[in-house]
C-alpha cells in the first residue's frame, strides 16, 4: 500500500489555494505520511513548509513542477528531492518565473483588446507572489462574469487557440532536465497523458526525454484511469523508467483531491525506492 503517498501538490506560492502550512496541515489530516510540494517554477513553498512538515511529522519532499517548451507544447516536468539551494536550479526558476510575468501582461493586453480591462493589476492581486499562472486569468474571468467557471474560462479565453492565449518558450526538455539532475533530484514527467499527444508523439516525448537523463513517468495521477495506468507503465517498462504518483493537489475547491490515489502497479519500480531513510527529509516511508 502506498495511498499515504502523494508526490504532486501546489501551495500559494503557484496557483495552489493554500499556504505551505495549510497544506502540510491537510496532508496530515488526510493521512499523507509523505508529501511533495511542487509549485510551479518556484521552491519558496518548500522554504516555508520545512517548519510545519516537522511540527506535524509528515515527510517532505522538496520538489518543483518545471514549465517546458517541447516541440511547441506545454509540457511539465517535476522534480522530486531536488537540493533547495542549488543555484542552478534557482536561477533557471528564477527566469520562468520573470517569462511569466511578460506572459501576464501579454495576456492582459490581448484581454483588453475584448474589452476586459485592467487584467494584469488584478491578476497581480491574485497571485500573492507574483507567480502568475493562468489559473489566476481564470478567476480573475470569473469575477467579471465573462466566464460561469474555470473549464469555461480556459475554453474561451486561455486555451492554445482562444483569444487570451499566448504562447511562450518556457525551459527546454534537455535545460529542465539539467537543472533537476543538477540539484541531484528525480526528473519526471507530469501527467503525461494530459498533453493531448498522440501515442507516437508521447513515445518520442519519453525516448528524447530518457535520452536527456530522466528519470520517471507520473504513472498515477488524480484522474488516470486503469487504461492509462497500464499504458504508461508499459512505457516504463519500455524505457527502464521508475513510476511515481501525485494528485496535483492545488486546493478544496478545486477538483483533485489530495491523497485517494490508485497504486503504482507491481511490475513499475516506485521512484521512492532511490531514497533512502538516511536522508535528511525523507523518513519513516512505511508510516
Ligand atoms: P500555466 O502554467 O500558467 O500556463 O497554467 C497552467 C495551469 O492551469 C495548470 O497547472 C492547471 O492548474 C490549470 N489548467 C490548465 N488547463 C486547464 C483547464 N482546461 N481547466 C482548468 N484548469 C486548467
Ligand atoms: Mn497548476
Ligand atoms: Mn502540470
Ligand atoms: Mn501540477
Amino acid at each position: 500500500m502506498h495511498t499515504h503517498i502523494d508526490l504532486h501538490s501546489h501551495t500559494h506560492y503557484s496557483d495552489g489555494e493554500l499556504s505551505p502550512r495549510d497544506l502540510i496541515s491537510c496532508a496530515k489530516q488526510k493521512g499523507i505520511t509523505t508529501l511533495a510540494i511542487t509549485d510551479h517554477d518556484t521552491l519558496a513553498g518548500v522554504f516555508e513548509a520545512k517548519q510545519a512538515a516537522k511540527e506535524f511529522m509528515v515527510n517532505l519532499i522538496p520538489g518543483v513542477e518545471i514549465s517546458v517548451t517541447w516541440q511547441g507544447k506545454s509540457i511539465h516536468l517535476v522534480g522530486l528531492n531536488v537540493d533547495v539551494d542549488n543555484s542552478t536550479l534557482q536561477k533557471g526558476l528564477e527566469k520562468l518565473l520573470s517569462i511569466r510575468v511578460e506572459r501576464a501582461k501579454m495576456i492582459a493586453s490581448q484581454l483588453s483588446e475584448l474589452g476586459i480591462e485592467n487584467s494584469f493589476e488584478e491578476v497581480s492581486q491574485l497571485a500573492k507572489f507574483n507567480n502568475i499562472s493562468r489559473n489566476h486569468f481564470a478567476c480573475h474571468l470569473l469575477k467579471k462574469n465573462v466566464a460561469k467557471d474555470f473549464n469555461q474560462a480556459f475554453k474561451r479565453y486561455l486555451m492554445n487557440g482562444r483569444p487570451g492565449y499566448v504562447s511562450v518558450t518556457w525551459a527546454s526538455l534537455s535545460e529542465a532536465i539539467e537543472w533537476i539532475k543538477g540539484a541531484q533530484g528525480v526528473a519526471v514527467i507530469a501527467h503525461p497523458t494530459r498533453y493531448k499527444l498522440t501515442h507516437t508523439q508521447l513515445v518520442s516525448l519519453v525516448k528524447e526525454f530518457k535520452e536527456a537523463g530522466g528519470d520517471a513517468l507520473e504513472v498515477i495521477t488524480a484522474s488516470t484511469q486503469f487504461d492509462e495506468i497500464r499504458r504508461m507503465s508499459r512505457l516504463c517498462r519500455e524505457f527502464n523508467l521508475l513510476a511515481s504518483l501525485g494528485s496535483d493537489y492545488h486546493g478544496p475547491t478545486t477538483w483533485a483531491k489530495m491523497g485517494n490515489l490508485k497504486q503504482i502497479p507491481e511490475n513499475c519500480q516506485p521512484v521512492w525506492s532511490l531514497w533512502s531513510e538516511d536522508d535528511a527529509v525523507f523518513f519513516n516511508t512505511s508510516g
